[in-house]
Order: C-alpha cells, then structure tokens, then sequence
C-alpha cells in the first residue's frame, strides 16, 4: 500500500460557514404520534424474536432482537410496537425497522437511573449508545477493557465543536449555547474513561470567547477540509494519519459536543437524552434550528417549519459535499444527524455516466494528493485492490471536492465510499477465514 504524505496538502479553497451572532433557541419538535427506530442488526429468520408486535415499551427502554444481541435501540419515547420490517441501508448493509406508535404520557424505565450513580463506562456503554450526538462509548469500553486485544487504545479525546460540512453549524450552535457547561462534561468523560488528555476544537474564530479559558482548546481553520478528522489529526495534533487507519486506531477519540454535553445531562437528570438538535436548510439557503425527538419522521419537521418539498427534489442528510440523500421523508431523525438540506430539483448536480475527460480538476484539489482521475477509473471496474494498491484508495479523507468539481459529473465520492466499504469486507472475510482455517 503506498502511504502518501500529507505535508503537501494543497491549500483548501471552501469555506465552513460560522454559526450566526446570537442564534435563536432551536424551534421544539413535539414528540410525533410514530416514531421510526432503526435497529443495527438484521432479522433472522432461524432466530427467535425477543419482540413482537403490540409489544409495549417505556421511555429510556433498550430493545433487543434476540436473546444473544449486543446491538440494542432505545426507545425515545413510550409506545407500542406497531411494525417489525427489514431495512437495507448504505451498501445493502441490513438492518431491522420498527415503528412505534408513541403514548401521550409517557412511561419511564429506571434501569440506567437506577445505575448512574457513579460514571462507569460500561453502564454507560450499556444504556447511552442512542443518545443525542451518539457518544462512541462502545469504541471507548473496548479500548478500556482491552476487549480488541489492544487493537484500539485511546489515549486522547477531542470533543469536537467543528461541523463537519460546509454548509453545517448544528456543533458550533451546541458549543457556544452550552459552553458553560462544558468543564463538567470534560470532567464527566475523564471519570468515564480515565484519560486525562482531553480538549475542544472548535473554529479559531469562536476560541475567543472568554467562556473557553482555561480549557484545552484546538484552534482549527475554517478552510472546509482542515474540519474533517484525520486533516484535524494531522495538522493540528501532530499524529500523522496512516492510510487504512482510523483515528481511533491511532489513539484519538472524536466525539461531537453534543454527545459529550448529552452525557453529562444523562448523568444530572439521570434520564438519557434522545432531543437532538438539527440545522434545516431549505430550498432558498434558509437556515433553521430544530429540537426533535430521535426517531420523528423528517417530514413532521418539514410541516412545522413549512419547509416545502416538491417529488423530484432532493432531500440530504449531512451537508453539501459528504452528505448523503435520502428516498424518503419518513427518514426519521437519528442521533448523529447534525443537517438537513432540500435541494430543489432544479439545483440538483446531474449525475452522468460520461467517461473521464482528464482535465486534472479532481487531481488539483486533492487533499490527499491522490491520482483521482486514475483512481475513479479502477473504481468504475470494480477493481477495489487495485485501487488501494495502486492509486492509494485508502488515503483518501473522504472530503467530496473532487465530485464537486468534476468536469464530467463523475459521482467520484460514491464510488470511493462504496470502494472501501467493498474492501473493509474483503478484509473481514479473511480474516473470519483465517479464524476458521486455525
Ligand atoms: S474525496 Fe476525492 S478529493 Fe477528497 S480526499 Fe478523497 S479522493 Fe481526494
Ligand atoms: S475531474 Fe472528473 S473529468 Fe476531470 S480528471 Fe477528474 S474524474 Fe476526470
């Protein structure tokens, strides 16, 4: 694999946006008559379900498929099972769908009241996967417990106020309107983990606000690619990113402000916390700031805000150059999304199947100096090793320039993502064969 180097990191020529001066309170979703879940497991029919339709559940209630899962969904809200369905995700990754019609009063369950008393980050782990922000704690518990054999040991957490798209503020809105309380949710996630290297990164232009003195703060550029994490890694923590590496792997925790902040709430209130704040942006570049319920529908959203959608527009969730767009707008809210754009159709980037023409565009804004126009070529085979081995495919930051500047409308960044997800399983396929050849 060639590793490449990213000490010539062509200069970034997009720009974040910054939160706006003195933002409004989000607008307060109400909790919808359904609410939609999405499980991260897969409905096997050899196995015996532990739910089943008319199923009740209460509030802060972990669900389980089978009597051996260790992925569970918690239930926002107190209702009744209504739908059990498969649901194929990103790739044709499998997942189960449920619907749950929701109680106008809601039911409590105390299991993670009951154990809160101390921070322990396998209680933690055990109850507080789903919150708002989506906290990494099951990465955080493995690398505590050594349970991948020490192949992730994190020594150092960055809680990150920076959006991760240009367009996206949702993390910059949390920092500064909650950033008072953000010494008890550093102090919070040491008692839980143990590490004591713990700091913020935010924008340079929000790290003059006196509330961050004395903090730990990374002041990050708002050139769009210095926000992603291995740029951030790279440049402002000094480690150097290793191709096929995630930041974990190389000690480094990311977790949003918002899950940090959500876990010291669960902590204080004793109640996980499944309100997660969105940025909407619709059809004109209007902004607004909503607080839902995980699990609403987006078009509740949509209907209160009086977003309009019309049949060919595009609905994205994430933001401009990352995100990814959705069918449906029963898409329901989950707990790390921070954006959502409608596109109207008129807007919309035509995709093409036209061939490269090599004009050298994607080449030229690489921030990982990849040989794109190559790269895209193997990857329009299918020839995913070839593009590791031979273009660097696993070097790539995943930033979505070259797609939007490429001169044949070439949905170059859907190919990368499919590429590595087609390699991270060939991977796992050897090594489950390796594990069954002894
Ligand atoms: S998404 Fe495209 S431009 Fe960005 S790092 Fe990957 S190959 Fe380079
Ligand atoms: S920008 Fe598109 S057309 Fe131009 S070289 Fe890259 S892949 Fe080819």
């Amino acid at each position: 694999m060639i590793k490449r180097s990213f000490i010539g990191l062509t200069e970034p020529r997009l720009r974040c946006d910054l939160v706006e001066p003195g933002p409004k309170e989000p607008e307060a979703i109400p909790i919808p008559p359904r609410i939609i879940l999405l499980l991260n497991e897969h409905l096997d029919s050899t196995k015996e379900l532990l739910i089943k339709k008319g199923d009740t559940v209460k509030k802060g209630e972990r669900i389980f498929l089978y009597k051996d899962s260790n992925q569970y969904v918690s239930a926002p809200a107190s209702g009744t099972i209504k739908l059990i369905a498969p649901f194929t995700g990103d790739f044709g990754s499998l997942a189960t769908y449920l619907v749950v019609e929701t109680n106008s009063k809601q039911d409590i369950d105390n299991s993670f009241a009951e154990r809160a008393s101390t921070p322990d980050i396998e209680i933690a782990n055990s109850y507080l996967r789903g919150i708002a922000g989506e906290p990494p704690l099951k990465l955080l518990a493995e690398s505590l417990s050594g349970a991948k054999s020490g192949a992730i040991n994190i020594n150092k957490i960055v809680i990150s106020g920076i959006d991760d798209d240009i367009l996206c503020t949702t993390r910059q809105y949390v920092l500064t309107r909650f950033r008072d309380e953000l010494p008890k949710a550093i102090e919070l996630l040491g008692q839980l983990t143990g590490i004591k290297d713990i700091s913020i990164a935010m924008p340079e232009a929000l790290a003059t606000l006196s509330a961050f003195n004395g903090m730990n703060i990374v002041k990050v550029s708002s050139d769009y690619v210095s926000s992603l994490s291995p740029m951030l890694m790279d440049k402002y923590l000094g480690i150097s990113f290793i191709p096929g590496k995630t930041c974990e792997e190389l000690g480094v925790c990311f977790i949003s402000v918002e899950a940090a902040l959500a876990l010291l709430k669960a902590y204080t209130e004793k109640m996980p916390v499944y309100e997660k704040i969105i940025t909407i942006i619709d059809k004109n570049g209007k902004k607004s700031r909503v607080c839902a319920t995980i699990g609403t529908p987006i078009h509740r959203i949509f209907s209160q805000l009086g977003v309009e959608t019309a049949e060919k527009d595009r609905i994205i969730i994430g933001g401009p150059l990352r995100g990814v767009a959705t069918y449906t707008l029963y898409h329901p809210v989950t707990p790390d999304m921070d954006t959502v754009i409608v596109q109207d159709s008129s807007q919309i980037p035509m995709v093409s199947d036209y061939p490269c023409i090599n004009c050298g565009k994607c080449v030229r804004i690489c921030p990982a100096n990849l040989p794109v126009n190559v790269l895209v070529r193997y990857l329009e085979a299918t020839l995913y090793q070839d593009a590791s081995d031979s273009c660097d495919l696993l070097s790539c930051v995943e930033c979505g320039l070259c797609s939007y500047v490429c001169s044949a409308s070439i949905p170059i960044f859907q190919y990368i993502r499919l590429g590595k997800y087609e390699l991270m399983k060939i991977e796992s396929e050897d090594v489950e064969m390796e594990a069954h050849n002894g």
